[in-house]
């Protein structure tokens, strides 16, 4: 990959914010895809240019079958939201839906305890890969699923790579705690509560081949390496009513997500149904796990409601919800959550996915190749979790709310 590829496409994707991206115009235009500077002169054109999606791409056809009730998804809705287009598609919700960053602002404590920013070239501000995951099967249907052997590998390679798995509401509090100086945060996500991500055996333990098992097989080969993600998960979670694997997650580190009752396509849904939506799997996870308090939520299929507010708060009867991070279907790196143009109602996932296959740029190995090659524009902790360390000349793009936290070197 090109350097001055890789820059055009971070530069854009940064000036463009949340812009068109291969996920949520359809994985049909994959083939047909326009090159990167295309898709991104594309994102700032009105609606009516943004090239028609065909069926919503994050989940393959078992899952939505699976999920008895939430209906087919609708092949004709136009592309979901994700697309930046600014007019008739819900837009890329400006600040008063979004929720601030919960991070306290108040000065740190004490002086900065943390390493030579510079010798481990620390950047607070830098880019976090949030990895999206969906089925873990042997015999891959599309490009959502990926084998046991691809998960291991992928995962190898981020703990040789000197990434940490933490979970998705650790990253939206910004809590960079479980990250030694020079170290990179990286988020596992799984979408859809399929059986392929967590089976718990007759043992108590997962299943040979579940996302878990294989998480926690490269977690004991690579300590430092945390078997932590996040599960966004649909009603009967892992086909057992999540009775006996929520519980089992919140107790293991795991955090569990929410995703809708139904694999609901949020867009052009009401007000009214988007809460429904969000608050009946509320009810299913805190059934399961009394008191447990869902952060962070996906929206299927990347697509936006109209009301992106109603995603973000919500209360249906005695049921309110509150998420620090709405995260969507792809597909570029995350930002840091310091930094100023950070958006919480809209954070970027990455596709798994090896160097083949539809629109692979987008994807993991693509990425993940394009940071470790430019090392210099991803987030590499200090070790001190109370200061934010970054590089002098990129002070201007930290949130003003967390100024008195700033350690520029
Ligand atoms: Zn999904």
């Amino acid at each position: 990959m090109p350097a001055a590829l890789v820059a055009a496409g971070l530069g854009a994707a940064l000036a463009a914010g949340c812009g068109a991206r291969p996920d949520v115009t359809g994985l049909g235009e994959a083939a047909a895809a326009p090159p990167r500077a295309a898709r991104n002169q594309a994102a700032a054109q009105p609606a009516d240019t943004t090239p028609p999606g065909t069926a919503p791409a994050d989940t393959a056809p078992a899952d939505t079958s699976a999920l008895a009730g939430g209906g087919p998804i609708d092949a004709s809705a136009p592309a979901p939201s994700d697309t930046s287009a600014p007019a008739s598609i819900a837009p890329d919700t400006p600040a008063p839906t979004v929720p601030a960053p919960p991070t306290t602002t108040a000065p740190p404590p004490g002086a900065y305890a943390g390493a030579d920013a510079a010798a481990v070239g620390a950047n607070e501000l830098g880019e976090v890969p949030i990895l999206m995951y969906h089925q873990i099967v042997a015999d891959p249907k599309g490009v959502y699923d990926r084998r046991p052997e691809d998960l291991r590998a992928e995962l190898e390679r981020l703990a040789s790579e000197g990434y940490v798995p933490i979970t998705a509401a650790d990253y939206a509090k910004g809590d960079f705690r479980a990250v030694p100086a020079g170290a990179h945060p990286v988020v596992l996500t799984f979408d859809d509560s399929t059986t392929s991500q967590l089976t718990l055996g007759a043992d108590g333990n997962p299943a040979p081949d579940t996302a878990v098992a294989i998480l926690f097989g490269v977690a004991a080969a690579h300590p430092g390496f945390r078997p932590v993600a996040t599960f966004y998960v649909n009603k009967d979670p892992f086909a057992e009513s999540g009775k006996t694997t929520l519980p089992w997650l919140v107790a293991h580190g795991f955090e569990i997500g929410n995703h809708t009752l139904n694999h609901t396509n949020l867009h052009n849904k009401s007000s009214d149904e988007v809460r429904m939506a969000l608050a009946t799997l509320q009810n299913v996870v805190v059934t399961a796990v009394p008191g447990y308090t869902i952060t962070t939520m996906a929206l299927p299929q990347g697509a936006k409601p109209a009301d992106m507010a109603a995603a973000v708060d919500g209360t249906v009867g005695g049921t309110t919800y509150h998420f620090a991070a709405v995260m969507l279907a792809g597909a570029e790196p995350a930002k840091s959550p310091f930094r100023a143009d950070y958006n919480p109602a809209s954070v970027q996932r990455i596709r798994s996915q090896g160097p083949d296959g539809p629109e692979p740029e987008w994807a993991s190995t693509a990425w993940l190749d394009r940071l470790a090659q430019h090392a210099e524009v991803r987030f590499t902790s200090d070790g001190d979790p109370n200061w934010i360390s970054f590089p002098a000349a990129a002070a201007g793009d930290l949130a003003p709310a967390y100024a008195a936290r700033a350690h520029p070197y």
